[in-house]
């Protein structure tokens, strides 16, 4: 393509609402164009990139042996209160009314249209297992749409379904698409790890999101130092800890007047955080009190918390006010010392010793606290965020913590829609049976804005080859002035075209420097500069954009240069 057939559209200065370099980056490239919050249109240049991540995508999945498939984005509210999920998704699902006064929503997620779907094509188990893709349009009222395209509320997802006879089948298919997410992964050329991830009700190993590593990832996901464990910290266990010294101290009830949060406590009372407990409450769906403990320096985790029998959904830490009618006193002086409600304990809050806490009466803390003396009888369990430095769940090295950004998952459903949908298929026997299912999304648009948190500099994108733009940029000086640099700009140009090379040249009236800045901007990865004096010599410029160095090449040999870069 040549420049002034393109719409090239950078500008100097990032809008203040980008907060991270991919969306400043996009803005400034002109990939996207924002319409309104959480909503971006791709302009050409960004639409192209968009494509080439789709064409990886599509051409694994059809190797994965998947079918394509493209649903609606519109979904009859019938099919959602089928699978209870109309009541269940929330307000990220976006509801509307037809002329007719029917309900509508859009679909964030499509396994209620697929199961449909499979529920009127698929009669027997020999047509069993089966993998549906699409590549479409999602919407997703986020609470905070941000970071551009990378939470943005309608974005390209690539959504797979599988159906299986049994478990054994579905975990076959899921192994085989951890494999495909690995090989599209790859082909991108992302630095990704694939983790364990929370698998809702199913449990066990039976899901894993794929992370791109990056200091702007709205994740954290923690490694084991001593073997490949790997797990989104949503999920990540702590083990239980040694039981508790017998106590030194006696229980001993001191002023903490005006002193709120543990920093507080622990400064006025010269302790530190990992010798004190913090006492949560939240409501249990009877609407009665439980108190969730930790240590006073660990993060409650609310997934693993929500997972606490009896308590609501989703979960919901009580009011202050009735904190207050119940307990008797305000939640910076909650504690476990008369405390008659069930007591939930944190592994590490449990093996304490001597501790200090709230004392349920304002402006009051004990001190010495032990539990079994001092306390009604807890439960301890897993409640809390893993911290660096913790054991690996497998009990092989210590935990490391980085942050992720979630480009895709994949997930063990087993019967869960085709129970509330009733999708089922004869089996061998002539009996039938709930099919199994299992499904996998891969954000397409946030991949684009993940390559780029990946892979920058001070002068813009630096995009690999897999997804740039163009290949390669030809930057001719004074191409409308001197003919013999339009002429050789021309030949490699079509030289270039007719090996495939998806090459740009840059036939604008701009001075060099924009030239260069634009195309450094985009993030092509590759540039031959053509001048009179290379003209002269039967030479031409050629840099790399992730290199500073530039070389000189035999303008005769400049497509194959080409050509051996690419590989
Ligand atoms: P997140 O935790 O980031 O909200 P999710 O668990 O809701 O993601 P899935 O429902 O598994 O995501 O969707 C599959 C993929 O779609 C995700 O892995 C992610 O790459 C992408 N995705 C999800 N929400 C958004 C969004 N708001 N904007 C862009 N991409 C998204
Ligand atoms: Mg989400």
């Amino acid at each position: 393509m040549k420049s002034t057939d393109a719409l090239i559209s950078t500008i100097k200065e990032a809008p203040n609402d980008a907060q991270i370099i991919s969306h400043q980056l996009m803005i400034r490239a002109g990939l996207i164009s924002r319409l309104a919050s959480g909503l971006y249109s791709y302009l050409p240049m960004g639409l192209k990139i968009v494509q080439k991540v789709e064409k990886i995508v599509r051409e694994e999945m059809n190797k994965s042996k998947a079918l394509e498939v493209l649903m609606p984005i519109a979904h009859p509210a019938e099919l959602w209160q089928e699978s209870k999920r109309w009541e269940e998704y929330g307000p990220e699902l976006l509801r509307f009314k037809d002329r007719h006064d029917r309900d509508f929503c859009f679909g964030p997620t499509h396994e209620e249209v697929i199961t449909d779907i499979a529920k009127q094509y698929l009669r027997s188990y020999k047509q069993l297992p089966i993998n549906f893709y699409q590549i479409q349009t999602k919407f997703r009222d986020e609470i905070r749409p941000r970071f551009g395209v990378m939470r943005s509320r309608e974005f390209i997802m690539k959504d797979a379904y599988s159906f299986h006879i049994n478990e054994k089948s579905l975990g076959e298919t899921y192994k085989v698409m951890h494999q495909t997410y690995c090989n599209i992964f790859d082909r991108i050329g992302f630095d990704y790890r694939p983790v364990l991830a929370d698998s809702g009700t199913i449990g066990g190993d039976s899901s894993h999101e794929f992370h791109v590593l990056a200091d702007s990832g709205e994740d954290a996901i923690c490694f084991s130092d001593g073997s490949d464990y790997a797990a989104n910290i949503d999920r990540a266990e702590t083990l239980p800890q040694e039981t508790p010294k017998s106590p030194k101290e006696n229980l001993e009830l001191v002023e903490t007047p005006g002193v709120k949060t543990i920093n507080d406590v622990c400064d006025l009372l010269k302790i530190k955080p990992v010798n004190s407990i913090k006492t949560l409450i939240i409501e249990a769906e009877d609407d009665s009190l439980i108190a969730i403990v930790l240590r006073g320096d660990h993060e409650l985790n609310e997934v693993k918390a929500s997972k606490i029998s009896g308590i609501k959904k989703p979960l919901r830490m009580a009011e202050e006010e009735n904190v207050k009618q119940q307990l008797g006193c305000s939640f910076g002086s909650i504690g476990v010392v008369n405390l008659d409600i069930p007591i939930i304990v944190d592994y590490a809050a449990a093996s304490l010793s001597d501790f200090v806490c709230g004392a349920n009466i304002n402006d009051k803390h004990y001190v010495g606290v032990n539990w079994k003396r001092d306390t009604k009888k807890i439960t301890p369990r897993d409640l809390r965020n893993v911290i660096a430095g913790d054991p690996s769940p497998d009990g092989k090295g210590k935990l490391e913590i980085k942050r992720g950004i979630e480009v895709g998952h994949i997930f063990q459903l087993g019967t869960k829609y085709s129970d509330s949908m009733n999708a089922n298929v004869i089996g061998e026997d002539g009996r039938a049976v709930n099919m199994n299912m299992g499904c996998y999304g891969i954000g397409v648009t946030r991949i684009v804005a993940a390559s780029i948190e990946q892979n920058y500099d001070d002068r813009g994108i630096i995009f690999p080859e897999s997804i740039a733009p163009f290949q390669l940029v030809i930057v001719p000086i004074n191409y409308n002035k001197s003919s013999r640099v339009k002429a050789l700009a021309d030949e490699l140009y079509k030289d270039c075209l007719a090996q495939g090379i998806d090459v740009l040249l840059d036939d604008r009236k701009e001075r060099p420097g924009i030239m260069f800045a634009d195309s450094e901007l985009l993030g092509i990865p590759h540039r031959f500069v053509l001048s009179d004096t290379h003209a002269d010599n039967g030479k031409v410029e050629y840099k790399s954009r992730k290199e500073a160095e530039k070389v000189e090449v035999d303008f005769k040999l400049a497509v194959n240069f080409i050509l051996d870069k690419l590989e």
